[in-house]
């Protein structure tokens, strides 16, 4: 039985089986700290008959999660630090992260904002707090770039979305606009005309990077709903995280790449996993990501190349 509707419960999960009966108070455990959302485009994904599916493994809980290490951080890259107005982190000078809401269309393990995430934490920012970045943003004119972020500004309404663009569209300044999402991949039919056009802000350049980590989430639907935003002109680019049991070997993390490429995605990171609580499972090594990118430039084309990047707090995102 394939879902219409974003899973939220781990009895859901147990009753749509991605997950055995007895691990269901495990998972309330977990689901009681990190929020869990699998929409029903990443439910239909699943092979339920494979213990390591990586798309279950990205978004189905595991206990694992509650295995907090030492070096494991709330805010693993320092972002409250350069927080000068509620909603906005000012880290570089050209750029600013405005993180309209907390809420996302799927939670992801291994999210770096895991603690600041999910129903019940702070959601959008509140008409007062927007204004109040926005005249940061104004006030500053060295900001060339507003990159919308969150949560994932896409699981807003178009009108909503259309507004905050507009507001940007006025402040001369500001030339680039880049929306982060998963959207695109994890809920496709969110992204209709109506939400295309809302992503445009006059006179301004939007760049839509989508956030995909294996080659099964750009299905038919994921591929019309980039080709949709590329073709009202949008440019595409692609990050992923390296993940264990993902995407670190070789082939996979090739695959992966070429499906951008052939949807017209640029790669653009793959991000060495942040030092978030309870992730640990998911990490690998950096010589193993340093091991794989050598792969990636051997035997894939130079389009096929993503930069691979370590963030650390309180420094710029440096190559690895
Ligand atoms: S969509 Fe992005 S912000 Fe939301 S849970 Fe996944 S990684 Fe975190």
């Amino acid at each position: 039985m394939t879902s219409s509707r974003t899973l939220r419960r781990p009895a859901e999960l147990v009753k749509a089986r991605l997950a055995p009966s007895e691990r269901l108070a495990d998972l309330e455990r977990v689901a009681a700290r990190y929020a869990v959302a699998i929409t029903p485009a990443m439910t239909a994904l699943i092979d339920k008959t494979d213990p390591r599916d990586p798309i279950a493994r990205q978004f189905v809980p595991d206990p694992l999660e509650l295995d907090l290490q030492r070096d494991e951080a709330a805010d693993p890259l320092g972002d409250d630090a350069h927080s000068p107005v509620e909603g906005l982190v000012h880290r570089y000078p050209d750029r600013v992260l405005l993180k309209l809401v907390n809420i996302c269309a799927v939670y992801c393990r291994f999210c770096f904002r895991r603690e600041m995430i999910g129903p019940g934490k702070a959601n959008a920012l509140s008409e007062q707090a927007l204004a109040a970045a926005l005249a940061y943003i104004a006030a500053h004119r060295e900001i060339w770039e507003v990159i919308l972020s969150g949560g994932d500004p896409l699981v807003l309404s178009p009108r909503r979305l259309a507004a905050v663009m507009k507001r940007l569209g006025a402040i001369e300044h500001v030339k680039i606009v880049r929306v982060h999402t998963r959207v695109p991949a994890v809920d496709p039919a969110r992204i209709t005309p109506t939400l295309v056009r809302a992503l445009k802000a006059s006179g301004k350049t939007t760049y839509v990077v989508l956030h995909a980590n294996h080659a099964r989430e750009l299905t038919p639907a994921a591929r019309t709903a980039c080709a949709r935003i590329i073709e009202a002109g949008m440019p595409m680019l692609a990050q992923s995280v390296l993940l264990k049991g993902v995407n670190d070997d070789a082939d996979a993390l090739g695959v992966l790449m070429r499906a951008f490429v052939e949807c017209r995605i640029k790669p653009y990171y793959l991000h060495h996993l942040d030092r978030a609580p309870g992730t640990a499972h998911f990490r690998t090594t950096m010589a193993h990501g340093q091991e794989l990118m050598r792969a990636l430039r051997t035997r894939y084309s130079g389009l096929c190349q993503p930069t691979y990047v370590i963030d650390t707090p309180g420094e710029a995102k440096m190559p690895v």
